[in-house]
C-alpha cells in the first residue's frame, strides 16, 4: 500500500519503538510512587519533559517556567487550552478553519452564552489578518483567548501566525496554537512568538498515538479538565505514561534533526504528485496551492469524481487517503474548510487529501500518479456512462 494519510497519522519510527520499549522493559513505572522505582520513573519523565520544551523553545525547567502538560492528543490539548485558559466567560476569537476539536469545544461554550468570534479564511485558506485584527483589537470587550491552528490539516496551508502573534501580544490577548500538524515538520520557537499556549500530539511526527501535549507559558493560568488527582501540577490528572513521554521527546528530537532533509524529500514527492496529476487531467483544482503550504499536503479536486467513490477505488488500488479531515475520516461530512475559503460544492465534494511523510520516496509519489489517474479516468467513463443511460 502507498500510504499517502500521513496528516491523519504516521508510522512509528523503529527508533523510537525501540526507546519506549526500553523504557517499558525496565517494570512497573508511576512518577508519583515514592521508591526507588518511581523515582527512576520521575526522572526519565523530567528529562523527556525537558528535551520536549528544549525543542519547542519552552523553559520548562527553571521554577515558575512554563508548564508542559501531557495529554492524551491533539484533541485533548486542545479542548484544554480552549476552555481552560482565559476568563471563561469572556469573548473567544477562534478562526473558520480550526480543527473540530477547537470548534466544538467553541461551540459548547456557545451554546452556554458565552461569545465566540470567528476569524474568515482567504480564498487561498489562510485566515484574514484584517478580520482577525478587528475581530481581536477593535472589537469590545477584548477577548479572553485566541485560538488559530498553525497549518490546516486538510489544506496544508500555513497560517501568518508571526503577524497573528503581534496583533495578541499588542492587544495584550493569549493566544494558543493547535501546532498539531506542524511540530516536528517546521521549525517553531514558544517564547519567540510569545504564545500563551501550544498543542501538539506524537501520532503526528512518528511517534507514538495516545500522548500529546499542552505547553503553557509561565503565568498563564490554566483550568484542569480532570479530578482526582494532583499529577502535572493538579493541571492534567492521571498517572503519566512514561514510556509514551519519552517516545514523544524521542520523535520530535529526531524529527527535528531531519527536518530540513524531510521537508525537501516531501516537497519532492508533492511535487511530483501534484505535476504529473496535472499532466493528465489539468482541469484538476488545487487548494492553497497560491499560500505557503506544509511541504507533503495536499488537497486536489476531481472534478466528475465523487470523493468517496475515489477513496474507496483508490483503497482497493492500493493508495491510501483521505477524503476530509483525519477525523471526519469514514464519514463524508464536506470539508468546512474548503467551504470557509468560498470553494463551490461540487469541487468540495470531489476533493481529496494527499500527505507525504519522511518515510515516502518519490517512487510512491509516480507511482501514485498512475494509480490515481487510472481510477478517476475509470470513474469518470462509468459516470459518462450511467448519464447516457438517464
Ligand atoms: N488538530 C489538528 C490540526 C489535527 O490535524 C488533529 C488530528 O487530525 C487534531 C488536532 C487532533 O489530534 P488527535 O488526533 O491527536 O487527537
Amino acid at each position: 500500500m502507498i500510504y499517502l494519510d500521513n496528516n491523519a497519522t504516521t508510522r512509528l519510527d523503529p527508533q523510537v519503538a525501540e526507546a519506549i520499549r526500553r523504557v517499558w522493559d525496565l517494570g512497573p513505572l508511576n512518577p508519583s510512587s515514592q521508591h526507588r522505582a518511581g523515582r527512576q520513573a520521575r526522572n526519565l519523565l523530567d528529562e523527556a519533559i525537558s528535551e520536549l520544551g528544549r525543542c519547542l523553545g519552552a523553559d520548562v525547567d527553571s521554577p515558575g517556567g512554563d508548564s508542559l502538560v501531557l495529554t492524551s492528543g491533539g484533541t485533548e490539548a486542545n479542548n484544554l487550552a480552549v476552555l481552560g485558559i482565559g476568563d471563561a466567560s469572556g469573548p473567544l476569537v477562534i478562526s473558520a478553519l480550526e480543527h473540530p476539536s477547537v470548534l466544538e469545544p467553541a461551540r459548547a461554550a456557545a451554546r452556554a452564552g458565552r461569545e465566540v468570534r470567528l476569524i474568515p479564511l482567504t480564498s487561498n485558506g489562510r485566515i484574514d489578518l484584517a478580520a482577525a485584527r478587528e475581530l481581536i483589537v477593535e472589537r469590545s470587550p477584548r477577548p479572553a483567548l485566541v485560538s488559530v491552528m498553525s497549518a490546516n490539516n486538510e489544506t496544508g496551508v500555513i497560517q501568518p501566525l508571526a503577524e497573528l502573534a503581534g496583533i495578541c501580544r499588542k492587544a495584550a490577548v493569549p493566544l494558543h496554537v493547535d501546532a498539531t500538524q506542524t511540530v516536528g515538520k517546521m521549525p517553531l520557537d514558544f517564547a519567540a512568538l510569545g504564545l500563551a499556549a501550544l498543542s501538539a500530539a506524537a501520532h503526528k511526527f512518528h511517534g507514538p498515538a495516545g500522548i500529546g501535549l499542552l505547553l503553557v507559558r509561565s503565568g498563564v493560568p490554566l483550568r484542569s479538565a480532570l479530578l482526582g488527582g494532583e499529577q502535572q501540577l493538579g493541571k492534567r490528572a492521571g498517572t503519566e505514561p512514561v514510556g509514551l513521554a519519552v517516545g514523544m521527546a524521542t520523535a520530535l528530537t529526531i524529527a527535528l534533526q531531519q527536518l530540513d532533509a524531510s521537508a525537501t524529500l516531501m516537497g519532492q514527492c508533492r511535487e511530483r504528485l501534484e505535476t504529473g496529476l496535472l499532466g493528465d487531467f489539468p482541469e484538476l483544482v488545487i487548494h492553497g496551492v497560491s499560500a505557503p503550504r506544509l511541504a507533503g499536503t495536499t488537497c486536489i479536486s476531481f472534478p466528475g469524481a465523487d470523493r468517496q467513490a475515489m477513496l474507496m477505488a483508490l483503497d482497493i488500488a492500493g493508495v491510501a487517503c483521505s477524503s476530509g479531515s483525519a477525523c471526519a475520516s469514514g464519514s463524508s461530512r464536506p470539508s468546512h474548510v474548503l467551504a470557509a475559503m468560498g470553494v463551490a460544492g461540487e469541487l468540495i465534494d470531489t476533493a481529496l487529501r494527499f500527505g507525504f511523510s519522511r518515510f515516502s520516496t518519490t517512487d510512491d509519489a509516480d507511482r501514485a500518479v498512475e494509480l490515481i489517474s487510472r481510477q478517476y479516468r475509470r470513474l469518470r467513463e462509468k459516470l459518462v456512462v450511467e448519464n447516457s443511460r438517464v
